[in-house]
C-alpha cells in the first residue's frame, strides 16, 4: 500500500469507502495515478467535472479569477457573483439566485423558501414538505430528513421534522399527503440519481406541478445531479414540460469547484429577504468563474451532442450479455449488471477505466464532452466485463 493511502486511512475520518486509486493528476477525461497508470473517468468526481478535468477553457477562466481577487464575502458586490445570477435567470426563466456552496446547502435554501412561504401565505402550520421514497437530497441533518430512504436515517435520530415521502410515480400517494398534511412544498429529482438512475414518469411529473398549482404548493426539483447540461437539456426538468418553483443544483455547476444555488421564480422570489439566509462562501468569485465558463459552453448544438452520446451508450448496452437493463437520461446512466455492480467496477479499473455506482448498479457520470473514441473505449469495455 502507498504510504499515502495509508496516512488517509490514519488522519482521514472513516467515512468513505474509497478505491484504491491515488489520483495524482487529470487531463479531459484521463485520470493519472500514483503508479503511473491512466484510466478513462466515466465518474467526473461524482458528476463534477462537466468538461473533463483540468479542461483549458474552464481553468482560464478560473485563473484569471483567482489573479484578481479570490474571496470578497457577500458584503460587497463581484461580477462573476451577478454574472452568472443574470446568466442562470436568462437560460432558465428564473428570477433570482441565492448562492451556496453544495448541493445539500441549496436545498436547506429552497427548504427555507418552501417553509416561509407557507407560514406567510397559507398559515403557521403549513410547513410540511413531501419528497419521494428513493431520493437523495444530502447530508445535513435536515437535507437527510428529506431524503427519503430509511438507511440514511437510522444513526442520526431525531431529524428536522415535517418530512413526508411519497412514492415516485404514484400521483394518488402524493394527493393523500396533501390531503392529510399541511404541506408547504414538494421536492423531486426528476431523475434520482443516488437512488439508481432512475427517470420519473413524464406524467407523474407534470401531475405534481398541476398539485402544486391547485393546492398553492411551492413545486421544487433537486437539480444538483441532473442539472448544467447532464440530462441532455440544460437542467433535468427541461425534459418534462414543468415549470418549478425553484430550482436547486450544484455539483457540474462549478465545473470542479464548490458552487450550488437555489433559483426562485416569480412566485418565491421575494419570500426570502434580507437576514433571511446567509452563506459566508457563497457566490465565490473564483467558483463562480468556473460556473459561468460551464453555463456558457452548454448551447443547444452541445447539448445535442450530449443527447447523441446517449443514445450511442444505450443502443450499444440495451440487451447486451451480462446487462439485464439500461435507464437514466442524456449521460447519467445506470446499468443493472448480472454481476454484483461492485464486481463489474473493480474489474473496469483494472482495464483502464473508472465507473461509479448507484444502488445495485453500474453509473456512469462521464465529463459531457468526452471524445467520441475514449467514449467507447469505456462503453466496449463494460460490455466485455459484463459478457464474460
Ligand atoms: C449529490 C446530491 C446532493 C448533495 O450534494 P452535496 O454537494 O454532496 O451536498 C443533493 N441532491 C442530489 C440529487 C444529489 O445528487
Amino acid at each position: 500500500m502507498s504510504s499515502i493511502i495509508e496516512k488517509d486511512k490514519q488522519y482521514v475520518a472513516n467515512t468513505y469507502a474509497r478505491f484504491p486509486l491515488e489520483i495524482v493528476s487529470g487531463k479531459g477525461s484521463y485520470l493519472y495515478t500514483a503508479d503511473g497508470k491512466k484510466y478513462i473517468d466515466m465518474g467526473t468526481g461524482i458528476g463534477v467535472s462537466a468538461f473533463g478535468l483540468c479542461d483549458d477553457e474552464w481553468k482560464s477562466a478560473v485563473i484569471d479569477q483567482l489573479n484578481k481577487v479570490q474571496h470578497t464575502s457577500n458584503l460587497y458586490y463581484t461580477s462573476p457573483c451577478a454574472d452568472l445570477a443574470e446568466l442562470l435567470c436568462k437560460k432558465t426563466g428564473m428570477k433570482k439566485v441565492f448562492f451556496s456552496n453544495s448541493g445539500a446547502e441549496s436545498n436547506e435554501c429552497a427548504i427555507k423558501v418552501a417553509r416561509q412561504y407557507g407560514i406567510e401565505n397559507k398559515g403557521q402550520e403549513y410547513t410540511t414538505i413531501i419528497t419521494l421514497k428513493n431520493s437523495f437530497h444530502g447530508r445535513t441533518i435536515t437535507t437527510l430528513s428529506a431524503t427519503g430512504q430509511d438507511v440514511f436515517h437510522a444513526k442520526f435520530k431525531p431529524l428536522t421534522s415535517g418530512f413526508v415521502h411519497a412514492t415516485a410515480n404514484d400521483l394518488q400517494s402524493v394527493v393523500d399527503l396533501v390531503n392529510s398534511h399541511k404541506v408547504c412544498g414538494i421536492l423531486i429529482e426528476c431523475v434520482q440519481g443516488e437512488g439508481g438512475v432512475i427517470a420519473l414518469d413524464k406524467a407523474f411529473v407534470q401531475g405534481i406541478e398541476k398539485i402544486c398549482q391547485e393546492n398553492d404548493i411551492i413545486f421544487m426539483v433537486d437539480e444538483v445531479q441532473t442539472g448544467n447540461g447532464r440530462t441532455g437539456e440544460l437542467y433535468g426538468y427541461m425534459n418534462y414540460g414543468v415549470s418549478p418553483d425553484v430550482i436547486t443544483t450544484a455539483k457540474g455547476l462549478g465545473g470542479g469547484l464548490p458552487i450550488g444555488c437555489c433559483m426562485m421564480n416569480e412566485k418565491t422570489e421575494k419570500v426570502l429577504s434580507f437576514g433571511d439566509h446567509g452563506s459566508t462562501y457563497g457566490g465565490n468569485p473564483v467558483c463562480a468563474s468556473g460556473a459561468i465558463s460551464v453555463i456558457e459552453r452548454l448551447t443547444p448544438e452541445f447539448l445535442a451532442n450530449v443527447k447523441q452520446k446517449s443514445q450511442y451508450i444505450f443502443e450499444t448496452l440495451n440487451g447486451a450479455k451480462g446487462i439485464e437493463s439500461v435507464s437514466g437520461m442524456g449521460l447519467m446512466i445506470g446499468i443493472k449488471t448480472q454481476k454484483d455492480a461492485k464486481t463489474v467496477v473493480g474489474e473496469c479499473i483494472n482495464r483502464g477505466v473508472v465507473c461509479l455506482t448507484a444502488k445495485d448498479k453500474v453509473r456512469l457520470l462521464p465529463a459531457l464532452n468526452i471524445p467520441m473514441e475514449d467514449l467507447k473505449f469505456a462503453i466496449e469495455t463494460i460490455k466485455q466485463v459484463c459478457a464474460e
